[in-house]
């Protein structure tokens, strides 16, 4: 026997009772259409209790306060005392300073007599146009030049104001080895070096070929 098939709710329900609902519903809307409009209201006014910014005000955070103003004047102040040296220094790389080279000049021999002169002046240092006029080279070769002695930690330099100006006092650090003091040296072809130490029998303290050598080097007139 087949089931019993049961009504729906709506065909159940009476025109009086489906009256009603329509009318629940129209309600609804109404009442929806009405928080619509209260919220938008709601939204409107917040924006307007926020107001743009008056142009006076705009030009107010525009202008520099007095920490900014400080740091401006003393970027201006910097880049009115800048010397030539630290423009090479933003402009050359640090294997251009270090590798910087004369034309027709042996670099080892002008370093060393650049310590030789720098030194003489000890801790005090001397300035370095002072040094350029001894050695006749031009300012742009003789600040190249410090620059690379200052990287390889020869001298250091101290910038100074001399008469209105910004320049450098050079201070010797350490004199470079020179391997010009050793090039006649006879252990660089010694056939017994390797056995040769100071409290062995072969020894540079009773080696003849170290006497004969240290006598010619001394009797030498300095360069
Ligand atoms: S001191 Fe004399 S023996 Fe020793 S390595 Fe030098 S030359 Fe040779």
């Amino acid at each position: 026997m087949e089931p019993k098939k049961e009504k729906s709710s709506t065909e159940s329900e009476t025109p009086a009772a489906k009256n009603a609902i329509a009318k629940k519903a129209e309600q609804l809307e109404q009442q929806i259409k009405k928080l619509r409009m209260e919220l938008e209201q709601k939204t409107s006014s917040k924006e307007k209790k926020t107001p743009a910014p008056s142009k006076k005000e705009e030009k107010k955070t525009k202008t520099p306060s007095k920490k900014e103003e400080k740091k401006i004047k003393e970027e201006l102040e910097k880049e009115e005392n800048k010397t030539y040296e630290e423009e090479l220094e933003e402009q050359l790389t640090d294997e251009e300073i270090q590798n910087f080279q004369i034309e027709k000049m042996d670099m080892e021999k002008l370093t060393n007599k650049v310590c030789d002169i720098v030194a003489k002046y000890q801790t005090d240092g001397m300035l370095q146009s002072e040094l350029w006029k001894k050695l006749k080279l031009t300012s742009r070769d003789g600040s190249r030049l410090a620059l690379k002695l200052e990287r390889l930690g020869i001298i250091s330099r101290e910038k100074i104001l001399e008469k209105g100006r910004w320049t450098y006092k050079l201070i010797i650090k350490r004199t470079p080895v020179s391997t010009e003091s050793i090039e006649n040296a006879p252990c660089l072809t010694c056939p017994v070096e390797q056995k040769c130490s100071l409290e062995g029998e072969i020894s540079p303290l009773t080696c003849q070929l170290i006497e004969d050598w240290v006598l010619i080097e001394i009797t030498k007139p300095k360069k």
